[in-house]
């Protein structure tokens, strides 16, 4: 039953327009059966609301704007893809892996690379004139001495997103304080719009689910969770731990090309100049425009071959 405005939570009365409560929410059976699956990041109804025991019932699941899979985060903005320079050291070609894995989503993507006090000046200089020939501008940052985090911190203010790169890199540290960081730019409180209800309706919208377990396709009976976390200034974050494989099972040898901004550059420079085979992979084919000396060459050529054995083994399987 709904509660009535005088009976319902103090934080609700508090601030009606915007306030966060967690519920504890089954989905109902209908969705189940039709298979409509609720994800990290889904804007959800929620009705039956129990307010003593805090529980309700998901009815039904909004249109996502976005969907990423793995990790499985609805309502994504933006990716954020986490490396340190030194503790692990900075592996170029696992870098890739992990761009052209969310680059693939679509989805706009920012690199930031860790621990910048165990490298000196010169490293740091070349890795940033590498990775501009890459195509990106990375953000340099320390969690450790803070440096670079309050650029961070903006770039993803007021965003959903979701940060990905190998273990012991730092990202759990730089969730850490970027959820406890004092954001004096902020004008709200860390869990600003997080949860938005709307009273007097007969069903509650809630803006964000915010845990969901999932069973991983890969371990044997490992559960790995994903949660949205919100941020002090404003936004939120999706901690995934154990996602730290990057799967690339949605590029094709032929989207791959597409993954590499300095390829996708090179495409649209030439313009309207095109490869003479429609389907070139850009691997030396005759009238391949996308020429010149590009670092990422043997990377690119890697992977092709990587995703041409695993589409023809798919071919025989299914
Ligand atoms: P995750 O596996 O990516 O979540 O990495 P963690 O956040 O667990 O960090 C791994 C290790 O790196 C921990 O010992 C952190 O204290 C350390 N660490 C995180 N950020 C920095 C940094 O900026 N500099 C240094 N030197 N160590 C850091
Ligand atoms: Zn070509």
């Amino acid at each position: 039953s709904l509660p009535s405005p005088e009976a319902s939570d103090e934080r609700l009365e508090q601030s009606s327009s915007s306030a966060r409560i967690e519920l504890l929410c089954f989905v109902r059976d209908l969705l189940k059966k039709i298979k409509r699956r609720v994800m990290v990041g889904d804007k959800v109804l929620v009705g039956s609301i129990d307010w003593v025991d805090r529980r309700g019932m998901i009815e039904n699941v909004f249109e996502r704007n976005s969907e990423i899979l793995d990790p499985p985060v609805a309502n994504v903005d933006h990716l954020l893809v986490f490396f340190s320079l030194e503790q692990p050291k900075l592996e170029p070609f696992a870098l890739t892996r992990f761009l052209v894995e969310a680059e693939s989503t679509g989805l706009p993507v920012t690199l930031a690379l860790n621990k910048t006090e165990l490298v000196d000046e010169e490293t740091l200089s070349s890795w940033k004139s590498r990775l501009r020939s890459w195509g990106y501008e990375p953000v340099f940052c320390s969690v450790e001495s803070g440096y670079g985090i309050d650029l961070l911190a903006f770039k993803l203010r007021d965003l959903t997103t979701v940060i990905v790169g190998p273990s012991g890199v730092g990202k759990s540290s730089l969730i850490n304080a970027l959820r406890s960081k004092n954001n004096t730019d902020s004008n709200g409180t860390d869990e600003d719009n997080w949860f938005e209800p709307i009273l007097g309706s007969k069903l509650f919208e809630t803006q964000r689910v915010g845990e969901v377990s999932t069973r991983s396709g890969r371990g044997k009976h490992t559960t790995r969770n994903v949660s949205l976390l919100p941020l002090s200034g404003g936004g939120l974050v999706a901690d995934t731990p154990g996602f730290n494989q990057p799967s690339l099972l949605k590029v094709t040898k032929h989207s791959l090309a597409e993954m590499f901004p300095e390829i996708r550059k090179m495409l649209s420079t030439n313009e309207p100049a095109r490869c003479s085979f429609k389907n070139c992979l850009h691997l030396g084919e005759p009238g391949c425009i996308v020429k010149g000396v590009w670092e990422r060459y043997q990377y690119y050529f890697q992977l092709v071959d990587e995703i041409r054995i695993r589409e023809e083994f798919q071919l025989r399987t299914f």
